[in-house]
């Protein structure tokens, strides 16, 4: 098991890119069986889901739209517990097929408080694929469609998620040690 340092923390590896190509490809699969004729948006949220969003991305065989939008900063180690208004949607929702792509949902609160702005809009309808859940931190429940991997309640870095800044380059997960 690798150990790495990231500004003073280390962390040692939690997925390896093996496991995680392979899981993107099953969520992929499934995505393609279940929008089969259909023409989903996905709707990537920044920073950190930009390298599951186009690992999932290239694995699609059906037509999809993508776009990145931006939502709350993550500062530190700690959810930052506010969620700021949306920028970058400039997508008509209504009657689409929408698909949220986030890099992790730890307690939920993101997305809890972002989901009515968006069904708002009145989309066809309206999953979300996950790449990492923290099923164990949940304070407000959210439905989740598509989950890469359920993980304990430590923090991670890696695979598009950083720490202050640093990390979202690497190909695997690693978790606090
Ligand atoms: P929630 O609103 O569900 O509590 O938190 C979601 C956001 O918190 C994620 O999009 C991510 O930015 C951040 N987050 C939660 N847990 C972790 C973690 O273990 N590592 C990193 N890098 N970010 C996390």
């Amino acid at each position: 098991m690798a150990v790495i340092n990231v500004h003073d923390k280390s962390f040692e590896t939690y997925l390896s890119e093996d496991v995680i190509q392979k899981r993107v490809k099953e969520i992929a699969a499934a995505i393609n069986s279940e929008y089969a004729g259909k023409r989903p948006l996905f709707i990537c949220i920044l920073n950190g889901s930009f390298m599951f969003a186009s690992d999932l991305f290239k694995h699609l065989t059906v037509e999809a739209e993508l776009c990145f939008i931006k939502l709350a900063s993550y500062k530190g180690m700690k959810s930052s517990g506010k969620v700021v208004t949306s920028i970058g949607l400039e997508e008509d929702l209504f009657g689409k097929d929408v698909i949220i792509v986030e890099d992790i949902v730890d307690t939920g609160k993101t997305l809890h408080d972002f989901l009515p702005k968006l069904s708002h809009q009145q989309p066809r309808s309206m999953k979300i694929a996950t790449f990492l859940h923290k099923s164990e931190a949940t304070e407000y429940p959210v439905k989740l469609d598509y989950v890469g991997f359920d993980i304990p309640n430590k923090f991670v870095v890696g695979y598009g998620l950083d720490y202050d800044g640093l990390g979202r380059n690497l190909k695997e997960i690693y978790q606090l040690v």
